[in-house]
C-alpha cells in the first residue's frame, strides 16, 4: 500500500492539555475557519509557510538575494510575499535563524517514530498522542493512517476537532480513535458565523451525530471576554449535552494572546482579544456543571 504524507506544522512533546496524561500532539497544517482569537493562525493555510522572526533579525539581506521571486523577506521592506513558493532557500541562508518553514509533509511512520519516543511517558501516565490542528479531519485519509498505527503499537490516540468537515472524513478516523476533543466554540449561529467565517450548522449536527453514538468526548470552549462568555452560551452548551453520558468533560480555556506574534511572523493582521475574569469563569462552570 503507497503511504500517503500529512503536512505538520508541529509535533508538540509533553503536552498535558490535550487529553489524559501526558501526550505528544501532532498539528497538521490547514483549517476552514477563520476564528478571529486564533492561537494558532499558522494553522490557517494548507501549503508551507514561511515564518519571520523579527526580533532575531539583523536586516542583513542573505534572504532576499537568493530568493527565486525576488522577494524581500525583511519586516519593514516585506515586499511581493504573495509570489513566495516555500521553496526555503532563504530559510536555509539565514544566518540568524530568523525564518522558518511551518509545514513539512511527512508519512504516519515518520510522525509515529517520533511519537513513540515518549511511550514510556504515556504509559506512566495515561498518556498517548492526540491528533490537532488546524482541522486533522481535512486530513482523514493520513489521520486515519497514523491513528491505526499507533493504536496497533498501544498508543492512546485522541483526535482534537473543531467538526466543520463532513461527517465521512470522521467515520475514516473514528474506528482508531479513542477519543474525541471537540471544541464547541459558540453555539449562537449567528454569532459563530461573525466570529469564525461560517456556521456552526454542520458542526453541531455532527456532534449530534457523535454523541449520539456514544464516542467518548470531552468538550472544549475556547473562552473570549465579549464573544462567548456569556451565561446564555453557557445554558445553550449545557441543554446541548443534556443527556449525553459519553460527554467526559467540558473545559474552558480562557483566551491568551500567544497568536498575535505568530501572525505578525506571517504578515497576517489580528486582532487582539480578552479573557473573561476568574469570577465569570466560575459562573459558567457552575452553569455547565449541573449538567
Ligand atoms: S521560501 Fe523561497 S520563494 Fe519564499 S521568500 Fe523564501 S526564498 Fe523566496
Ligand atoms: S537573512 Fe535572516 S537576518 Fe538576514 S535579513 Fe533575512 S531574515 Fe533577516
Amino acid at each position: 500500500m503507497r503511504e500517503c504524507k500529512g503536512k505538520i506544522f508541529n509535533i508538540q512533546r509533553f503536552s498535558v492539555h490535550d487529553g489524559p496524561g501526558i501526550r505528544t500532539t501532532v498539528f497538521m497544517k490547514g483549517c476552514n475557519l477563520r476564528c478571529r482569537w486564533c492561537h494558532n493562525p499558522e494553522s490557517y493555510e494548507r501549503e508551507t509557510q514561511i515564518r519571520y522572526f523579527p526580533e532575531k533579525c539583523r536586516e542583513c539581506g542573505a534572504c532576499s538575494h537568493v530568493c527565486p521571486e525576488g522577494i524581500v523577506v525583511r519586516e519593514k521592506m516585506r515586499q511581493n510575499a504573495d509570489r513566495c513558493i516555500a521553496c526555503g532557500r532563504c530559510v536555509r541562508e539565514c544566518p540568524f535563524g530568523a525564518l522558518a518553514c511551518l509545514g513539512e509533509d511527512k508519512t504516519a511512520d515518520e510522525v509515529l517514530d517520533i511519537v513513540a519516543r515518549d511511550r514510556k511517558y504515556f504509559d506512566k501516565s495515561g498518556g498517548g498522542m492526540t491528533v490537532s490542528g488546524g482541522e486533522p479531519l481535512l486530513w482523514s485519509g493520513f489521520v486515519s493512517e497514523l491513528m491505526a498505527r499507533a493504536k496497533e503499537t498501544g498508543i492512546h490516540t485522541a483526535l482534537d476537532t473543531a467538526f466543520a468537515a463532513p461527517y465521512e472524513a470522521f467515520e475514516q478516523v473514528r474506528p482508531y480513535t479513542d477519543l474525541v476533543l471537540l471544541d464547541l466554540k459558540i453555539m449562537d449561529g449567528e454569532l459563530h458565523k461573525r466570529y469564525t467565517g461560517r456556521s456552526n450548522a454542520r458542526i453541531l449536527e455532527n456532534a449530534r451525530r457523535l454523541l449520539a453514538e456514544g464516542i467518548k468526548t470531552r468538550i472544549r470552549v475556547p473562552l473570549i471576554a465579549g464573544v462567548n462568555d456569556s451565561e446564555e452560551n453557557a445554558w445553550m452548551l449545557r441543554d446541548f449535552l443534556e443527556g449525553y453520558d459519553c460527554v467526559e468533560e467540558i473545559r474552558l480555556l480562557p483566551y491568551h494572546n500567544m497568536g498575535l506574534g505568530k501572525a505578525k511572523g506571517l504578515g497576517m493582521q489580528m486582532e487582539e482579544f480578552a479573557a473573561p475574569d476568574a469570577a465569570q469563569i466560575e459562573k459558567l462552570y457552575r452553569i455547565l456543571k449541573e449538567k
